[in-house]
């Protein structure tokens, strides 16, 4: 929060600073804030998204979650319930704010949102534990456990609730059975994604419920939580001799869950090109910039408590082992090298 404070203090001091001509084409300074590096995906989009500005003459300035000296502050928040001061701060300073990947919530001043269908994400982790399981023909009942995102990443709710649509009408007819009875973000949710407090919580599951039969599915939101997953069940023997790996979800497409995804340890991730995110943010500036209308395809879903934000949804794709090498080797995302 203090860091966000100085941020803008910073932003604002830093338009009255800024020199223009510094650059052959200086088009301005655009503050770009990501959350954190233990998500690998934060550093691609920070690295992505200066890349794109720069080529267009802007002069990006990426923080992670401090910035200064901006005319458009691209923002993916950490708790995105807790900006709203700040952002009342980057409007009167006359700053434009498009939220990244994660809606801002509670504030009138969050101008754009660019992100991918973040309920999408959550059917697509869904539809690949149904096909993974035969669930529309086998007999079933199977087990499952579920996991969902930090309490105060908006996006997380939209993931599960995506899951949820496909999950839960085998749930009801009793095909699934979530065994240890932990079901709703309130009891699933993993704060900040960390991947130890997953790991823990798998462990506990395990050991209070699971002591005489086996797990057969695990919904994960994103890989850093799979990983932590698939770690608790490894310490109790799962993915050797007789004990299969359960099913098992993830998001991101990380080069270490590829490479269990290839080890047939994790089921499947679900890719989200964190290039075609950076090209439709700079888009937006760009148009911001140049006093034009900024494209959005989706008016109706981001309610974020005091405006619908109008967005951006980019199409998010489920990878397993069949298809890596299509989505990301030929798209030139990761290299057969980097998977090795
Ligand atoms: C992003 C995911 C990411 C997660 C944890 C979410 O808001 O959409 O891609 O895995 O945050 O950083």
């Amino acid at each position: 929060m203090k860091s966000i404070k100085m941020l803008l203090a910073g932003a604002a001091l830093g338009l009255a600073l800024a020199t223009p001509g510094a650059f052959a084409q200086d088009k301005g300074a655009i503050g770009v804030a990501m959350p954190d590096k233990t998500v690998a995906r934060w550093i691609d989009d920070g690295a992505n998204i200066v890349k794109q500005l720069t080529e267009k003459g802007y002069a990006p300035d990426l923080q992670y979650m401090v910035t200064k000296g901006a005319k458009v502050l691209v923002i993916a928040s950490i708790d995105g319930t807790t900006l709203t001061d700040v952002l009342q701060q980057a409007a009167d300073a006359g700053i434009k704010v498009i939220a990244y990947d994660r809606l801002i919530k509670n504030s009138g001043n969050v101008d754009y949102y660019a992100t991918f269908d973040n309920f999408q994400v959550g059917v697509i982790q869904g539809t690949s534990i149904e096909q993974a399981l035969d669930l529309k023909t086998a007999a079933g009942p199977f087990s499952i456990e579920l996991f969902g995102g930090s309490p105060d990443d908006n996006n997380a709710f939209f993931f599960y609730n995506g899951a949820m649509s496909v999950l839960q009408p085998y749930i009801d007819a009793g095909k699934l059975v979530v065994t240890s009875g932990q079901t709703g973000m309130d009891k699933v949710g993993t704060l900040r994604w960390d991947a130890a407090t997953a790991q823990s919580r798998m462990d506990n599951v395990l050991s209070a419920y699971y002591s005489d039969k086996k797990v057969d599915a695990i919904l994960a939101p994103n890989d850093v939580i799979a990983r932590g997953v698939i770690s608790s069940l490894k310490g109790v023997g799962y993915g050797s001799g007789d004990l299969k790996m359960p099913v098992i979800t993830g998001q991101d497409a990380e080069v270490p869950s590829i490479k269990s995804i290839i080890a047939g340890e994790q089921t499947s991730t679900v890719f989200k090109d964190t290039r075609e995110l950076a090209k439709v943010t700079v888009g937006m500036v760009d148009a911001m910039a140049a006093g034009e209308t900024v494209e959005v395809n989706d008016t109706k879903t981001y309610d974020n408590g005091v405006k619908v934000v109008p967005s951006q949804l980019l199409k998010p794709v489920l990878v397993t082992k069949e298809n890596y090498k299509q989505v990301l080797v030929d798209s030139g995302y990761y290299t057969e090298e980097q998977l090795k």
